[in-house]
């Protein structure tokens, strides 16, 4: 089969690997007819990411067809359409019992302490293997599968694999709730999806965050209004939208990316640069000393007795966050990798019924043979490119 294989740091390449196949009683094998590529994604390709294993798929994004079950698999046989969500769990935990999925005891092979189990990621996630490819082993499928009706699409489906589950938690972990000004820092395909989902949970202003035109604009396209803090001081200008309050909630979908630390050093950061912030990925860069630029703006902005929700994605290591001037304002900050699994089909009821339509996000369609050009494309923030869908059998 072909698959998106990570060779080394900087370099991917598309392989003729073995075909994805039945391991375990538990495991199903679905055939991708859709995938994407992530903003996690990029760090592999950048080199930023450590400790991935030579040889290992990438992509945690993937939509396709039952092709094979496991013994142990009942629920579902060949021929069914499903969505995979990004994060992987067993449901038979506890933690999986009580929708926590990103924090199972048992995804993940390196033990219940080694954090989120996830397609795609470094050897502490695993390694499983990803769903950029035309197979993929499905471990726990019986957890691990969601199935979709006739009425979603495949372009659809793939952004309730990772990215409108986690825009969906950030708001959650925000607590926004009815009349809310919410802010969003960070306006990528997550951020939309957080903008998306602060209006559905009854915010009554939502306030967007990036210094990318093409992006503050769909924000606008939302009726978020954008501030741009490539040219404007965005805690003065949110101070001032909000008749010098601050916003209720803060969502932080930008993470690791706004450190002003390694990348820079590495002499690969753009000046003022604010990536995407992925969800369902535990990392473990290098990261500098001070707190990210996203995590101190929010902080600043938000309102006394106000609440932070975090979803973009810090590495395991940081020690760094604005603790005394969140303290001395009464925040609540609540964080964490999406439990997809527990998220998705609320979700999926949205956009089965037309009330919610995510696939708009989706700019790029690109065959699985074009994807190195695709990648390199998506890390330079070409205009136009939001989200980069993959046709794993083209
Ligand atoms: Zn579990």
């Amino acid at each position: 089969m072909k698959a998106v294989v990570w060779q080394a740091p900087g370099h991917i390449d598309v392989e003729e690997v073995p075909d994805a196949r039945i391991e375990q009683p538990g495991d199903a094998v679905v055939r991708l007819t859709m995938s994407a590529i992530c903003g996690t994604d990029l760090h592999m390709v950048r080199g930023t990411m450590p400790d991935m294993v030579a040889g290992t798929v990438l992509g945690h994004e993937g939509v396709g067809v039952v092709e094979a079950v496991g013994k142990d698999v009942r629920g579902f046989k060949p021929g069914d359409r499903v969505v995979i969500p990004s994060t992987i769990c067993c449901g038979i935990c506890s933690y999986c019992r009580a929708g926590y999925n990103s924090q199972c005891d048992n995804a993940n092979p390196n033990g219940p302490a080694a954090g989120t189990c996830f397609f795609g990621g470094p050897r502490s996630t695993g390694p499983v293997n990803g769903l950029q490819a035309t197979f993929a082993r499905v471990p726990y499928a019986a957890a691990n599968l969601i199935p979709l009706p006739d009425a979603v699409t495949d372009e659809q489906a793939i952004v309730l694999s990772d990215i409108y589950p986690t825009g969906w938690f950030s708001a959650q972990c925000a607590e926004v709730s009815h009349g809310d000004t919410v802010a969003v820092f960070g306006c990528g395909p997550v951020g939309q999806l957080a903008i998306a989902s602060a209006w559905r949970l009854g915010a009554g202003r939502v306030i967007a965050v990036d210094n990318v035109a093409s992006r503050l604009e769909m924000a606008r396209s939302q009726h978020a209004e954008p501030v741009d803090f490539g040219a404007e001081d965005p805690v003065a200008t949110i101070v001032e939208l909000t008749g010098g309050i601050g916003t209720d909630r803060v969502i932080d979908a930008v993470g690791v990316d706004a450190y002003p630390g390694p990348d820079e050093q590495h002499g690969e950061r753009r000046e003022g640069e604010v990536a995407e912030a992925a969800g369902g990925g535990v990392t473990a860069w290098a990261h500098g000393t001070a707190p990210s630029q996203a995590a101190q703006w929010a902080v600043e902005s938000v309102a006394k007795a106000g609440s932070i929700g975090i979803i973009g994605v810090y590495p395991p290591t940081a020690r760094t966050w604005p603790i005394g001037a969140a303290m001395n304002k009464n925040l609540t900050v609540k964080m964490g990798n999406c439990p997809h699994r527990v998220i998705i089909p609320q979700l999926m009821d949205l956009v089965a019924s037309g009330v919610s339509e995510p696939a708009q996000l989706i700019t790029q369609l690109k065959p699985i043979g074009d994807v190195l050009a695709a990648y390199r494309t998506f890390d330079t923030h070409e205009p136009g490119w939001v989200k980069v869908a993959l046709a794993p059998t083209a």
